[in-house]
């Protein structure tokens, strides 16, 4: 393995032999590839978009914003980042979001080691040499003796297989690509399709602008109002004093489901007055802690079901029309185990004359034609049609890049009937391939930022343990990973979060497995296991001095 940082080969495209390839340019191979700089490991970031971001350079959505508050979504890696950057507002807009990816990828000059505008198609492991051989849609073949896959959990947007799509005159757009020059929808009949996040933060702010918007809804879901408003001086000044301090608190945090210590009353241990004051407090507070309420909402349905029964109100009293509020309220799922939604006047929308609501559970979409939407019972006209359909979400981009490891080993074999993953970090018979938020691991149910943060830096750790020791490979041992997998399970299965039909378990895409995916007990317990299984010389993994083959 080299030790130090070597001339970048050549080629214009960056393609060449490095000691890390590392594919995604979003915060997770933003930070891996700074920290690959520091040690002076070689390195390459291959990315698809034209720009750093990730997530907020392809999710240009009208309404687009995080619904973790702006000034705990942030890295915390550099501390001079976050107290040169201001957010502006609580939950901060796509817009402000990429800027500040740009900002920091201008601070590292990070956009000089990264390959833009080039798709990974292929990735597969050289057992001889113990490099993986890397290849593009641009035609570029890179080496690598580590391949770090940084390709985000949200990255594979999902178009439904309508039929008729084709023939559609009008314009359409899936959330999650969504065109950089912007769509006017001044004077259009638009049809939004999907009532997930991102339908619920969109639907809102097209609907002020076109003239009329139908939604078409399969299943709907919770959303908590956001109480979204800018953030003053004195709030950013005062979060740059004790940022880091509330970071390091939050990486270790038990939540209360995982039976974290917590001051959070239980449901039950308050009268029906009392409960229903603490879920009012809480919805005027805004945001996704709603859910810490009480501590036992996501383990006791029971409990659930009153929370979720004070939202049901809500969305009652905020929708004039009873038959359009009852088709907004869930009854499939408890409330927070599909991903809460956040929103700023998603259910008021309904009450506006140019907006309206259909239900494709029980009439649903047969297919698109050329003027719009053919549901079982209707017809609509569309000049625009909008996809908020979501993504293949945790395993899609994972999957789309035909990784084949040790003996030609497929990972979509191998897993076919759902992920399987040491740690979240490496998978039996793929030997020196991480990934960085990956099932397995508490990835989507944390704050990504602290997630992807830990895991580069647990990354970039193993990395220097193997050069001081002249390592070559490694790899998760078979049994390690069976006890993981099964312990995420067990852990998920004590909680309501496997009850949801939703993208958290792949129920979202027909014909995926069914495998609840991240590690609920919190990124605390998380960490706190990463760590152990290091300081024990990477226990459950097998580590090997390089064979001779594959010394420079
Ligand atoms: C609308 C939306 C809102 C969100 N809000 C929040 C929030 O409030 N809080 C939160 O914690 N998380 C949120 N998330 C999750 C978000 O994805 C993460 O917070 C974070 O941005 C992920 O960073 P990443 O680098 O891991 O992945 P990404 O940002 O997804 O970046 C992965 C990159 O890999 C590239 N890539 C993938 N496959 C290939 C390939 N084969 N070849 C080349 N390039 C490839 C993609 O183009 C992409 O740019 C949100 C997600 C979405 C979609």
């Amino acid at each position: 393995m080299t030790t130090t940082e070597t001339t970048p080969p050549a080629a214009s495209t960056g393609a060449g032999d490095y000691d890390a390839v590392i594919v995604g340019g979003g915060f997770a191979g933003m930070y891996m590839l700074h920290k690959m700089r520091q040690l002076g490991f070689t390195s390459r970031v291959i990315e698809a978009g034209s720009d750093v971001g990730g997530t907020w350079y392809w999710n240009r959505y009208p309404g687009a914003r995080c619904d973790i508050e702006s000034l705990s979504y942030q890295y915390s890696f550099d501390d001079s980042i976050q107290q040169e950057w201001n957010w502006s507002e609580r939950y901060a807009t796509q817009p402000e979001i990429l800027e500040y990816a740009r900002f920091v990828a201008d601070r590292f000059d990070l956009r000089s080691g990264m390959q833009f505008d080039t798709r990974v198609t292929a990735a597969s492991y050289d057992e001889a040499s113990a490099r993986w051989n890397v290849d593009t849609d641009q035609g570029d073949h890179y080496t690598g003796r580590f391949l770090i896959a940084a390709t985000g959990c949200l990255s594979v947007p999902r178009l439904p297989d309508f039929e008729g799509l084709d023939s559609f005159e009008g314009d359409w757009y899936h959330t999650g690509d969504w065109p950089h020059e912007g769509v006017d929808f001044t004077g259009k009949r638009v049809g939004v399709v999907g009532t997930g996040s991102s339908g619920i933060q969109s639907i809102p702010r097209i609907a002020e602008q076109a003239a009329a918007v139908t939604v078409f809804q399969r299943t709907p879901n919770f959303s908590v109002p956001a109480h979204n408003a800018p953030l003053t001086p004195e709030q950013r000044d005062e979060n740059k004093q004790v940022f880091q301090k509330l970071r390091r608190e939050a990486e270790t945090m038990i939540p209360a489901r995982a039976g974290g210590p917590t001051v959070i009353p239980k449901a039950f241990d308050l009268d029906d007055d009392a409960r229903t004051e603490r879920y009012q407090k809480m919805w005027d507070m805004g945001g996704v802690m709603f859910m810490a309420s009480c501590a036992d909402l996501l383990v006791n349905k029971d409990a659930n079901d009153t929370a979720a029964g004070f939202v049901r109100e809500k969305i009652h009293e905020i929708v004039s029309d009873e038959k359009v509020a009852d088709l907004l309220s869930p009854h499939d799922h408890p409330l927070g185990t599909k991903r809460l939604c956040v929103d700023t006047g998603y259910y008021d929308t309904y009450n506006n004359e140019n907006v309206s609501l259909v239900d494709i559970r029980n009439a649903p979409i047969e297919e698109i034609t050329a003027n719009g939407i053919r549901t079982a019972d209707a017809d609509y006209e569309f000049d625009t049609l909008v996809f908020a359909t979501g993504f293949d979400a945790m395993t899609g981009a994972l999957l789309n890049m035909n990784i084949q490891g040790r003996d030609g080993l497929r990972l979509n074999d191998v897993w076919e009937e759902g992920p399987r993953t040491y740690l979240g970090l490496q998978v039996v018979g793929l030997p020196n391939l991480f990934t960085i938020t990956a099932p397995g691991s508490p990835s989507v149910l944390s704050n990504m930022l602290i997630s992807i943060e830990q895991h580069v830096d647990w990354i970039s750790d193993c990395l220097e343990y193997m050069r001081e020791r002249d390592l070559g490979t490694i790899e998760a041992t078979p049994d390690a990973q069976d006890a993981w997998v099964q312990h995420v399970n067990e852990v998920g299965d004590s909680t309501l979060y496997p009850q949801a039909d939703c993208w958290y378990t792949g129920a979202n895409i027909q014909g995926k497995p069914r495998v609840f995916m991240p590690y609920v007990a919190g990124v605390g317990p998380y960490r706190q296991k990463c760590d152990e299984v290091a300081s024990a010389g990477y226990e459950g993994f097998a580590l090997a001095k390089e064979p001779a083959a594959a010394a420079r």
